[in-house]
Formats: C-alpha cells, structure tokens, sequence
C-alpha cells in the first residue's frame, strides 16, 4: 500500500487496505487488478485506481500511461488464458450513485467477449449476447473454479 488517500467507507479503498484481497491478480505502481465477482463472461476483471479518486477527469497523466500499458498487458493476457475475442471497457460506476451519499471510485471493467465456448474445470462458459451489451444469465461458480479462474490469468500475465 502507498501513501495515497483512501476513504474507508470505500468498498475499493477497503480492498487497497488488504481488508478484502482474495481475488487480487495484479498490482501496477497506479491501478490494481482483481477477478470481477460475476464471472459470466469468464475472465472479467475490474481496474481500480490505487488512490480514492470519483472521475476519470482527475486522473494524472502518470496514470493515464500506467493504463494504456495495462490495457495491453491484460488484453494480451485474457487471449492467452481464455482466447478472447474481444474486450469491453467500461468505466461505469453507476452502483456508486444508488447510495446517499454516493461513494465512487474510479475503476474500470474489463470484459472480455467470446464468439465461442470456454470449458474449463467441467463447466461452460457461453458469450450468450456476443455482439451486444445486454446483461448475461448469472453463472454461480464454485470457489474452486474461481481460483482456476485467477490462477490460468496469473499464468497468462
Ligand atoms: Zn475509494
């Protein structure tokens, strides 16, 4: 952990304090990476800034550079692990604004989409809206899968 401001009533702040660090993947000097909790779209992550910061327009130029190597670094990594086909991201933070006061920290999600099936520890995971963003049927998955998940990322970065 740097030195950098945190709010702990912050869900992403919480996870930078290693209150919550299961499904940490990667940390850069500006961002850390983590396996989103929903893994419909097997591979999903999410990018959050290593200091409480709401909006994309308050980032500094350092971070901004750390991202766009990231962007390669786990696009690259999704197509090995998973063969890809394609990615979305997204920096939404429409779930921070259900709460009064709104708490947001900026973080990206990295989805990646798939023209075809993944098998992996005997289950299928299906890109069912390939081509569209529409929400996909949640996938409940073991803990055991889950840390196959991270471990062919880990592999892969
Ligand atoms: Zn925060």
């Amino acid at each position: 952990m740097n030195s950098h401001t945190t709010n702990m009533e912050c869900k992403y702040c919480k996870i930078l304090e290693k209150e919550n660090f299961g499904d940490l993947l990667l940390e850069t000097r500006h961002w850390i990476v983590f396996l989103a909790p929903n893994q419909s779209l097997i591979g999903t992550c999410v990018l959050a800034l290593n200091r409480h910061l709401e909006n994309l327009s308050g980032l500094e130029l350092e971070e901004w550079q750390d991202f766009a190597f990231l962007v390669k670094r786990m696009e690259h990594t999704l197509k090995g692990a998973f063969n890809a086909t394609m990615f979305n991201w997204g920096c939404l933070m429409n779930a921070s604004y259900l709460k009064n006061p709104p708490e947001p920290h900026l973080h990206w999600h990295l989805i990646p989409r798939y023209n075809h099936e993944v098998k992996l520890n005997g289950l299928t995971f299906e890109d069912v809206y390939f081509g569209h963003m529409k929400p996909q049927p949640i996938k409940n998955i073991s803990l055991q899968t889950r840390k196959i998940i991270s471990d062919k990322i880990r592999e892969n970065l």
